[in-house]
């Protein structure tokens, strides 16, 4: 059977059955953003790796070496961000075609220790190969977490409230500029290429909710919305139902939509790439925690649907009629 015909879920789901069989009851493996393992008393250590295909997950002249350095460390450190870890060290694996310039490689590294001198991430090791085809870029990141209080997906119960960090669309505004060669203004041009090429890791917010301890589950937005909250459902056992008056549509997105004939409601559903978290809280936590939050990092929370029995994903919209969601986001086979 092809991969093709089973799919990216189904794929992992037999291959963490397999991979199941080499670990012991203190750790977790396959199907959370992030790996934990008991390595002290009272503390986890946290592991992600991420795999990036030039011309799969970006394209060569389009990025330039700086920012896919960059790039590539914080879309594993947004994993550990989703776990409520610190960052500790990234190992950094290149397999790189032959007729790649020395400079870009080095550039490529320069953009990598920009973001991780901001989370005080030590560059460790990895290794470099040759690449008969495309460059690739694998890069792991290993953080810590207090015992028990990792960010999981698995814990969100009906009733909830389902929340993100922050305004979503902007990242996917960016690739749509440049998959269409959009004409718009150039300050709208440069910040939705900004949140396409640099996003920010929410490492901070994710330590400060995990510490709280008041998060059922939680998960980066790294495929999509819809595609994400699904995660959390079939961890949790559970479904979701969104509000279409309160999903935060990011000003670059709705922006950037119509040039396209796209409802920017559209972008902030399904564009991913947004990397804020996705977190549910227990309704009656829901005001001391945003108003603790916004004192700490003078931005909201923001509640954008709730956890329901029923397993299916619905949203209520503006006219306060329940629709069945459509699952897009990004698709990996
Ligand atoms: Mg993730």
């Amino acid at each position: 059977m092809k991969i093709s015909e089973i799919g990216e879920r189904e794929l992992i789901k037999r291959i963490s059955a397999v991979a199941a069989r080499t670990l012991t009851a203190d750790m977790l493996g396959i199907g959370d953003d992030a790996a934990l393992t008991k390595v002290k008393e009272n503390s986890c250590l946290v592991t992600s790796k991420d795999l990036l295909v030039e011309g799969v997950h970006f394209l060569l002249p389009g990025i330039t070496a700086r920012d896919l350095g960059y790039k590539a460390l914080a879309v594993n450190l947004s994993d550990l961000a989703a776990m409520g870890a610190s960052p500790h060290h990234a190992f950094v694996a290149l397999a790189i075609p032959p007729s790649t310039d020395c400079e870009f490689i080095l550039e490529f590294y320069e953009g990598l220790v920009d973001l991780a001198f901001k989370f005080k991430v030590a560059v460790s090791g990895g290794d470099t190969v040759i690449s008969p085809g495309p460059l690739v870029v694998s890069v792991t990141v290993q953080g810590e977490v207090e015992q028990g209080k990792a960010l999981l997906r698995s814990g969100a119960k009906a009733g909830d409230l389902l929340c993100t960090t922050g305004e979503l669309g902007a990242s996917a505004a960016g690739l749509l500029i440049l998959e269409h060669n959009l004409p718009c203004a150039e300050k709208i041009r440069t910040q939705a290429l900004l949140a396409h090429y640099r996003p920010q890791p929410r490492i901070k917010e994710g330590k400060w909710l995990a510490k709280l301890g008041v998060v059922t589950a939680a998960m980066d937005i790294s495929d999509g919305l819809s595609k994400d909250v699904l995660e959390i459902c079939q961890s949790s056992g559970c479904g979701a139902v969104f509000y279409e008056d309160k999903i935060p549509i990011h000003p670059i997105a709705a922006a950037v939509a119509p040039l396209q004939g796209i409802e920017p409601l559209a972008l902030a559903l399904h564009g991913g790439e947004d990397y804020e978290l996705l977190f549910t809280i227990p309704e009656e936590l829901f005001a001391s925690t945003a108003q603790s939050y916004y004192e700490t990092f003078g931005r909201t929370i923001i509640p954008i649907g709730k956890i329901t029995e029923a397993p299916e994903i619905g949203m209520v919209t503006k006219t306060g009629k329940w629709e069945k969601l459509l699952i897009k986001g990004y698709q990996h086979f």
